[in-house]
């Protein structure tokens, strides 16, 4: 047996050398916080992620990674099944990736994946502070888009600093993503994968609680156009109201996620959890006067399915449920809402139990926590989906503890974060292995 401390090593590691690790990510802590926060202070929206992924790709370039770096085009992946459509332009739809190669490929590959882009932060003056301004208070950073997920983009890239700072690299093949386009459409880590970009195993540090995602739900996106007859407010009655028929077309929809969650019975991850399917309008626009019948109301939804579920089949049920609606009122019977698909089409995805992948991580975590690993179940979108479902690929989304991420005050916890950081630097020492820098 070599001396770990200095030479080329692969599988488990010792207890000495795991603390140097962690120590060595401990002492780059101050300066990953810092990185954090810069992230933070690009406003990452959907359209706006360039000057972002620009520092990231300088970043990575700066480590000595084989840099890539690409414009989605919706033509190189509009045919594969886990694409979802856009109404949107993709000019500035940019993913980055940083490849590490060893000198002789040891262990086994890896992927680093993190999301760039955030959601809106709404009115400015609903937080503590400006959104895009970041901040510490204790233990916590907040921002938007801090825990949701620059923080795991960031834990991703000093996982591989502390490598170096104790002269070491990975012994096997490293990618590290910097992807868009998770907040709506999923489309970034397809391109990613459809580029070529595969790994014995993915980790993405999403902001989950210092836990392992088990199983999550697929998500759908829709936009329902309702038209009405505009008429002076002293004739209503000869309108139609285009604003309030929406509300009974919205009632309709919850009365469909509700049919949806009572599926969840006999399911092996989801019987448990208490309302897996979560229908939200989350946009609503319409009208033009305060004295008028309004000829016009769009609302744009979000409903979530259980995994296994084809996207297909989902939008049938909701294109039936609004029809059925229209059908039973005056005006729409004759003048159908339309409904478009305009983002996430996606299925959720249920991880294989003990995985290789999964019982590395176990490990990794118990050592940089000193508890042990916990799994648990998310009615959420995520980019795992991509890896598990279409690259039988073990994906490892797990990631710190947060609060209100989508909300206001989004915040992570850094002790969380040097955590994480932690368990992804000792994963791809055990996974990889290691060579001397
Ligand atoms: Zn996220």
């Amino acid at each position: 047996m070599g001396n770990e401390l200095s030479e080329t090593t692969t599988g488990a590691i010792g207890d000495r050398f795991s603390a140097e690790i962690l120590a060595a990510v401990d002492a780059g802590f101050e300066a990953q916080t810092a990185f954090t926060q810069k992230l933070i202070r690009y406003p990452s929206v959907r359209g706006q992620e360039q000057p972002c992924q620009d520092f990231i790709f300088g970043q990575l370039q700066e480590r000595g990674l084989a840099m890539d770096r690409w414009v989605i085009d919706v033509a190189d992946i509009e045919d594969h099944p886990g694409f979802s459509p856009v109404n949107v332009s993709y000019d500035n739809a940019i993913n980055v990736v940083g490849t590490h190669r060893p000198r002789q490929e040891v262990g086994r590959s890896l992927i680093l994946n993190g999301h760039v882009d955030v959601v809106p932060a709404g009115p400015d003056g609903m937080w503590i502070r400006p959104p895009f301004d970041p901040w510490i208070d204790g233990d916590w950073l907040y921002g938007r888009g801090g825990a949701d997920m620059k923080a795991g983009l960031a834990a991703n890239i000093f996982a591989l600093d502390a490598l170096r700072m104790i002269d070491r690299r990975p012994a096997a093949t490293v990618h590290v993503q910097s992807v868009t386009e998770e907040e709506c459409t999923g489309n970034g880590a397809l391109s990613a994968l459809l580029r070529g970009y595969r790994a014995a195993a993915a980790i993405i540090p999403e902001p989950e609680d210092d836990k392992l995602v088990r199983a999550n739900v697929g998500v759908i996106w829709f936009r329902v156009s309702v038209q009405g007859r505009p008429v002076h407010v002293r004739d209503a009655g000869a309108g139609a109201n285009a604003i309030e028929a929406s509300f009974r077309l919205v009632q309709a929809l919850r009365e469909l996620e509700a049919a949806w969650n009572l599926r969840k019975a006999g399911r092996r991850h989801f019987a448990d959890v208490d309302h897996p399917i979560n229908f939200n309008v989350g946009k609503i626009e319409g009208g033009d006067w305060a004295s008028s019948v309004p000829a016009w109301c769009t609302f744009d939804c979000r409903i979530a399915t259980f995994p296994g579920t084809d996207p297909r089949q989902a939008t049938r049920e909701i294109e039936d449920t609004i029809e059925t609606a229209a059908q039973q009122d005056r005006f729409l019977a004759d003048n159908p809402p339309e409904v478009e698909f305009n983002g996430f089409f996606t299925q959720g995805y249920e991880l294989e139990e003990g995985s290789d992948a999964e019982q590395t991580l176990a490990h990794a975590h118990a050592r940089a926590f000193g508890t042990s690993l916990e799994s648990f179940v998310t009615p959420s979108y995520l980019d795992g989906r991509v890896f598990v479902l279409y690259d039988d690929c073990p994906c490892l989304v797990y990631g710190p503890r947060s609060h209100d991420i989508h909300g206001f005050d989004e915040r992570v916890s850094l002790a969380s974060v040097k955590r994480v950081t932690g368990t992804i630097a000792l994963f791809i020492a055990e996974w990889c292995g290691l060579e001397p820098a």
